[in-house]
Protein backbone atom coordinates (compact mmCIF):
# COMPACT_ATOMS: atom_id res chain seq x y z
CA UNK A 1 0.00 0.00 0.00
CA UNK A 2 1.39 3.37 -0.98
CA UNK A 3 2.36 5.13 2.30
CA UNK A 4 0.47 8.92 2.72
CA UNK A 5 3.36 11.43 3.71
CA UNK A 6 2.27 15.49 3.96
CA UNK A 7 3.68 19.26 4.72
CA UNK A 8 1.29 20.60 7.02
CA UNK A 9 1.71 24.53 7.49
CA UNK A 10 -0.73 28.28 6.93
CA UNK A 11 -0.03 29.24 4.26
CA UNK A 12 1.17 26.41 2.77
CA UNK A 13 0.17 26.54 -1.16
CA UNK A 14 3.64 27.68 -1.89
CA UNK A 15 6.12 25.19 -0.10
CA UNK A 16 8.31 23.21 -2.03
CA UNK A 17 8.50 20.12 0.01
CA UNK A 18 6.13 18.01 -2.21
CA UNK A 19 8.08 18.44 -5.33
CA UNK A 20 11.75 17.80 -3.19
CA UNK A 21 9.62 14.99 -1.37
CA UNK A 22 8.34 13.29 -4.89
CA UNK A 23 11.57 13.78 -6.19
CA UNK A 24 13.23 11.81 -3.41
CA UNK A 25 10.56 8.86 -3.83
CA UNK A 26 11.61 8.47 -7.37
CA UNK A 27 14.48 8.44 -7.27
CA UNK A 28 15.24 5.80 -4.42
CA UNK A 29 12.12 3.53 -5.79
CA UNK A 30 9.99 4.46 -2.63
CA UNK A 31 5.96 3.78 -2.83
CA UNK A 32 4.82 6.71 -1.27
CA UNK A 33 2.42 9.75 -1.80
CA UNK A 34 3.50 13.44 -0.21
CA UNK A 35 0.52 16.05 -0.14
CA UNK A 36 -0.18 19.41 1.41
CA UNK A 37 -2.39 19.91 4.60
CA UNK A 38 -3.86 23.64 5.27
CA UNK A 39 -4.94 24.03 8.27
CA UNK A 40 -6.66 26.77 10.66
CA UNK A 41 -4.47 28.41 12.79
CA UNK A 42 -6.76 26.39 15.91
CA UNK A 43 -6.53 23.57 14.18
CA UNK A 44 -3.19 21.69 14.08
CA UNK A 45 -3.56 19.38 16.70
CA UNK A 46 -6.73 18.12 15.61
CA UNK A 47 -5.66 17.85 11.79
CA UNK A 48 -2.48 15.70 12.96
CA UNK A 49 -5.05 13.58 14.58
CA UNK A 50 -7.12 13.12 11.69
CA UNK A 51 -4.06 12.51 9.22
CA UNK A 52 -2.63 9.89 11.81
CA UNK A 53 -6.31 8.13 11.82
CA UNK A 54 -6.06 8.15 7.97
CA UNK A 55 -2.51 6.05 7.77
CA UNK A 56 -0.51 8.91 7.25
CA UNK A 57 3.08 7.94 8.14
CA UNK A 58 5.04 11.14 8.70
CA UNK A 59 4.35 15.11 8.26
CA UNK A 60 6.67 17.97 7.87
CA UNK A 61 5.39 20.86 9.88
CA UNK A 62 6.10 24.50 8.77
CA UNK A 63 5.24 28.11 9.90
CA UNK A 64 3.86 28.50 12.69
CA UNK A 65 3.05 25.05 13.93
CA UNK A 66 6.19 24.15 14.57
CA UNK A 67 6.47 25.30 18.38
CA UNK A 68 3.02 23.46 18.86
CA UNK A 69 3.79 20.27 17.23
CA UNK A 70 6.60 20.22 19.76
CA UNK A 71 4.70 21.49 22.59
CA UNK A 72 1.20 19.60 22.08
CA UNK A 73 1.75 16.29 19.44
CA UNK A 74 5.39 14.72 19.81
CA UNK A 75 5.09 12.13 22.49
CA UNK A 76 9.10 11.53 22.34
CA UNK A 77 11.64 14.08 21.00
CA UNK A 78 15.24 13.51 19.44
CA UNK A 79 18.01 15.54 21.46
CA UNK A 80 18.29 18.08 18.43
CA UNK A 81 14.47 18.88 18.33
CA UNK A 82 14.56 19.38 22.36
CA UNK A 83 17.26 21.96 22.61
CA UNK A 84 15.47 23.67 19.61
CA UNK A 85 12.28 23.32 21.27
CA UNK A 86 10.63 23.39 17.91
CA UNK A 87 9.53 19.99 15.58
CA UNK A 88 9.86 20.52 12.16
CA UNK A 89 9.16 16.26 10.98
CA UNK A 90 6.92 13.94 12.67
CA UNK A 91 7.17 10.22 12.31
CA UNK A 92 4.14 8.84 12.95
CA UNK A 93 4.14 5.46 14.84
CA UNK A 94 1.73 3.03 16.18
CA UNK A 95 2.39 3.80 20.19
CA UNK A 96 4.03 7.14 19.69
CA UNK A 97 4.89 10.10 17.34
CA UNK A 98 8.53 10.92 17.16
CA UNK A 99 9.34 14.68 17.15
CA UNK A 100 12.17 15.84 15.22
CA UNK A 101 13.76 19.04 14.20
CA UNK A 102 15.92 18.20 11.08
CA UNK A 103 16.81 22.31 10.11
CA UNK A 104 19.44 22.58 11.80
CA UNK A 105 21.00 19.46 9.99
CA UNK A 106 20.49 20.71 6.87
CA UNK A 107 22.17 23.88 7.10
CA UNK A 108 25.28 22.28 8.82
CA UNK A 109 25.06 19.57 5.88
CA UNK A 110 24.28 22.23 2.84
CA UNK A 111 27.44 24.74 4.09
CA UNK A 112 30.12 21.30 4.94
CA UNK A 113 28.87 18.63 2.10
CA UNK A 114 27.64 21.11 -0.56
CA UNK A 115 29.48 24.13 0.02
CA UNK A 116 32.81 22.62 1.16
CA UNK A 117 32.56 24.67 4.03
CA UNK A 118 33.84 23.67 7.24
CA UNK A 119 33.02 25.03 10.35
CA UNK A 120 35.36 24.12 13.03
CA UNK A 121 37.38 26.80 14.08
CA UNK A 122 35.47 29.49 12.79
CA UNK A 123 33.59 32.83 13.68
CA UNK A 124 29.99 32.37 13.20
CA UNK A 125 27.81 35.73 13.47
CA UNK A 126 24.05 34.29 13.59
CA UNK A 127 21.49 37.36 12.78
CA UNK A 128 18.20 36.28 13.92
CA UNK A 129 16.70 34.61 17.57
CA UNK A 130 13.87 33.20 16.49
CA UNK A 131 12.61 29.44 15.53
CA UNK A 132 15.38 29.29 12.89
CA UNK A 133 17.76 30.47 14.48
CA UNK A 134 16.89 28.25 17.90
CA UNK A 135 16.55 25.26 15.94
CA UNK A 136 20.58 25.43 14.29
CA UNK A 137 22.13 26.46 17.35
CA UNK A 138 22.80 22.83 18.66
CA UNK A 139 24.19 21.33 14.90
CA UNK A 140 26.16 24.61 14.18
CA UNK A 141 28.03 24.06 18.15
CA UNK A 142 28.01 20.67 17.56
CA UNK A 143 30.57 21.25 15.12
CA UNK A 144 33.13 23.02 17.28
CA UNK A 145 33.47 26.54 15.54
CA UNK A 146 35.68 29.13 17.68
CA UNK A 147 32.54 30.89 18.46
CA UNK A 148 28.64 31.77 17.93
CA UNK A 149 27.95 35.01 18.27
CA UNK A 150 23.73 35.74 17.99
CA UNK A 151 22.65 39.52 17.53
CA UNK A 152 18.97 40.45 17.35
CA UNK A 153 17.11 43.33 17.03
CA UNK A 154 15.37 42.38 19.95
CA UNK A 155 18.61 41.88 22.10
CA UNK A 156 16.70 39.93 25.07
CA UNK A 157 15.67 37.14 22.77
CA UNK A 158 19.77 36.79 21.60
CA UNK A 159 20.31 36.55 25.11
CA UNK A 160 17.95 34.10 26.40
CA UNK A 161 19.52 31.88 23.85
CA UNK A 162 22.92 32.60 24.87
CA UNK A 163 21.62 31.59 28.06
CA UNK A 164 20.10 28.11 26.50
CA UNK A 165 22.95 26.96 24.86
CA UNK A 166 25.98 28.69 26.91
CA UNK A 167 27.14 24.37 27.78
CA UNK A 168 27.58 23.30 24.50
CA UNK A 169 30.24 26.21 23.41
CA UNK A 170 31.26 29.71 23.16
CA UNK A 171 28.97 31.90 22.47
CA UNK A 172 28.63 35.47 22.64
CA UNK A 173 25.20 37.49 22.11
CA UNK A 174 24.11 41.03 21.56
CA UNK A 175 22.46 44.15 19.74
CA UNK A 176 23.70 44.40 15.93
CA UNK A 177 25.86 47.63 17.51
CA UNK A 178 27.79 45.55 19.92
CA UNK A 179 29.28 43.15 17.40
CA UNK A 180 29.69 46.05 14.74
CA UNK A 181 33.48 46.29 13.27
CA UNK A 182 33.79 42.89 14.49
CA UNK A 183 34.95 40.10 11.97
CA UNK A 184 33.45 36.85 11.41
CA UNK A 185 34.35 34.20 8.85
CA UNK A 186 30.87 32.69 8.30
CA UNK A 187 27.51 35.31 8.48
CA UNK A 188 24.06 33.76 8.47
CA UNK A 189 20.70 35.24 8.23
CA UNK A 190 18.35 33.61 10.12
CA UNK A 191 15.80 36.73 10.33
CA UNK A 192 13.21 36.86 7.97
CA UNK A 193 13.71 40.14 6.97
CA UNK A 194 14.58 39.30 3.09
CA UNK A 195 10.92 38.33 3.00
CA UNK A 196 9.82 41.89 3.39
CA UNK A 197 12.85 43.00 0.72
CA UNK A 198 14.48 44.56 4.06
CA UNK A 199 18.22 44.39 5.37
CA UNK A 200 18.80 43.71 9.37
CA UNK A 201 20.68 46.93 10.40
CA UNK A 202 24.10 44.95 10.00
CA UNK A 203 27.94 46.96 10.03
CA UNK A 204 29.47 46.50 6.65
CA UNK A 205 32.83 45.49 8.01
CA UNK A 206 31.40 41.68 9.58
CA UNK A 207 32.94 40.26 6.77
CA UNK A 208 36.37 38.50 7.39
CA UNK A 209 39.18 38.10 4.80
CA UNK A 210 37.34 35.35 2.63
CA UNK A 211 33.82 35.32 4.56
CA UNK A 212 31.19 32.97 3.77
CA UNK A 213 27.39 34.72 3.72
CA UNK A 214 24.38 32.42 3.96
CA UNK A 215 20.69 34.05 3.67
CA UNK A 216 18.23 30.76 5.37
CA UNK A 217 15.77 32.70 2.61
CA UNK A 218 15.37 31.41 -0.85
CA UNK A 219 13.85 33.61 -3.25
CA UNK A 220 14.27 34.52 -7.16
CA UNK A 221 17.71 36.56 -7.98
CA UNK A 222 19.70 37.85 -4.82
CA UNK A 223 18.06 38.50 -1.61
CA UNK A 224 19.03 42.08 -0.32
CA UNK A 225 21.27 40.71 2.42
CA UNK A 226 23.63 38.39 -0.20
CA UNK A 227 23.60 41.51 -2.26
CA UNK A 228 24.85 43.73 1.05
CA UNK A 229 27.41 40.53 1.97
CA UNK A 230 28.65 40.94 -1.61
CA UNK A 231 29.16 44.77 -1.94
CA UNK A 232 31.43 44.69 1.26
CA UNK A 233 33.89 42.02 1.06
CA UNK A 234 32.29 38.54 1.90
CA UNK A 235 34.15 36.15 -0.33
CA UNK A 236 30.94 33.50 -0.83
CA UNK A 237 27.54 33.63 -0.59
CA UNK A 238 24.40 30.59 -0.69
CA UNK A 239 20.79 31.09 -0.11
CA UNK A 240 18.43 28.45 1.81
CA UNK A 241 18.15 25.61 -1.38
CA UNK A 242 20.20 23.56 -0.01
CA UNK A 243 19.06 23.80 3.62
CA UNK A 244 15.51 23.53 2.33
CA UNK A 245 16.52 20.12 0.37
CA UNK A 246 19.04 19.05 2.74
CA UNK A 247 16.35 19.32 5.65
CA UNK A 248 13.78 17.66 3.67
CA UNK A 249 16.31 14.29 3.01
CA UNK A 250 16.70 14.30 6.79
CA UNK A 251 12.91 13.95 7.49
CA UNK A 252 13.07 11.50 4.68
CA UNK A 253 15.65 9.29 5.91
CA UNK A 254 13.92 9.19 9.44
CA UNK A 255 11.27 7.90 7.50
CA UNK A 256 11.83 5.90 5.14
CA UNK A 257 15.62 5.11 6.12
CA UNK A 258 17.01 5.79 2.88
CA UNK A 259 19.26 8.77 2.10
CA UNK A 260 18.59 10.44 -1.26
CA UNK A 261 20.73 12.49 -3.18
CA UNK A 262 20.23 15.54 -2.54
CA UNK A 263 22.60 17.41 -5.57
CA UNK A 264 19.85 16.85 -8.25
CA UNK A 265 17.27 18.26 -6.00
CA UNK A 266 19.03 21.71 -5.35
CA UNK A 267 19.94 21.76 -8.76
CA UNK A 268 16.43 21.23 -9.90
CA UNK A 269 15.09 24.15 -7.76
CA UNK A 270 17.46 26.38 -8.29
CA UNK A 271 16.90 25.88 -12.45
CA UNK A 272 13.28 26.54 -11.85
P1 LIG B 1 10.60 33.86 13.34
O1 LIG B 1 9.38 34.65 13.00
O2 LIG B 1 10.59 32.91 14.47
O3 LIG B 1 11.82 34.90 13.65
C1 LIG B 1 12.05 35.99 12.80
C2 LIG B 1 13.40 36.62 13.16
O4 LIG B 1 13.69 37.61 12.17
C3 LIG B 1 13.42 37.31 14.51
O5 LIG B 1 14.69 37.15 15.08
C4 LIG B 1 13.19 38.80 14.10
O6 LIG B 1 13.76 39.72 15.01
C5 LIG B 1 13.96 38.85 12.82
N1 LIG B 1 13.56 39.92 11.89
C6 LIG B 1 12.41 40.00 11.15
N2 LIG B 1 12.44 41.11 10.38
C7 LIG B 1 13.62 41.73 10.62
C8 LIG B 1 14.22 42.94 10.12
N3 LIG B 1 13.61 43.70 9.20
N4 LIG B 1 15.45 43.27 10.59
C9 LIG B 1 16.07 42.49 11.50
N5 LIG B 1 15.55 41.35 12.01
C10 LIG B 1 14.33 40.98 11.58
O7 LIG B 1 11.02 33.15 11.97
P2 LIG B 1 11.93 31.83 11.83
O8 LIG B 1 13.07 31.96 12.76
O9 LIG B 1 11.07 30.63 11.89
O10 LIG B 1 12.43 31.93 10.30
C11 LIG B 1 13.38 32.90 9.89
C12 LIG B 1 13.62 32.76 8.40
O11 LIG B 1 14.32 31.55 8.09
C13 LIG B 1 12.30 32.70 7.61
O12 LIG B 1 12.37 33.67 6.59
C14 LIG B 1 12.25 31.32 7.02
O13 LIG B 1 11.69 31.33 5.73
C15 LIG B 1 13.73 30.93 6.98
N6 LIG B 1 13.90 29.47 7.11
C16 LIG B 1 14.49 28.79 6.07
C17 LIG B 1 14.67 27.42 6.15
C18 LIG B 1 15.31 26.69 5.02
O14 LIG B 1 15.22 25.46 4.98
N7 LIG B 1 15.97 27.37 4.10
C19 LIG B 1 14.25 26.64 7.34
C20 LIG B 1 13.68 27.46 8.40
C21 LIG B 1 13.51 28.82 8.25
P3 LIG B 1 12.94 40.24 16.33
O15 LIG B 1 13.01 39.11 17.32
O16 LIG B 1 13.72 41.41 16.78
O17 LIG B 1 11.56 40.54 15.88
Amino acid sequence: MTDLYAVIGNPIAHSKSPLIHAEFARQTDQDLRYETRLVPLDGFVAAVAAFRAQAGRGMNVTVPFKVAAFEHVATRLTDRAAAAQAVNTLKLERDEILGDNTDGAGLVRDLETNLGFSLAGKRILLMGAGGAARGVMLPLLEKNPHSVTITNRNADKAQALQQQFSRHGKIVAGSYADVADQPFDLVINATSASLADALPPLSPSVFAAAAFAYDMVYQRGQTPFLRFAQQHGAARCADGIGMLVEQAAESFYLWRGVRPDTAPVIALLQAG
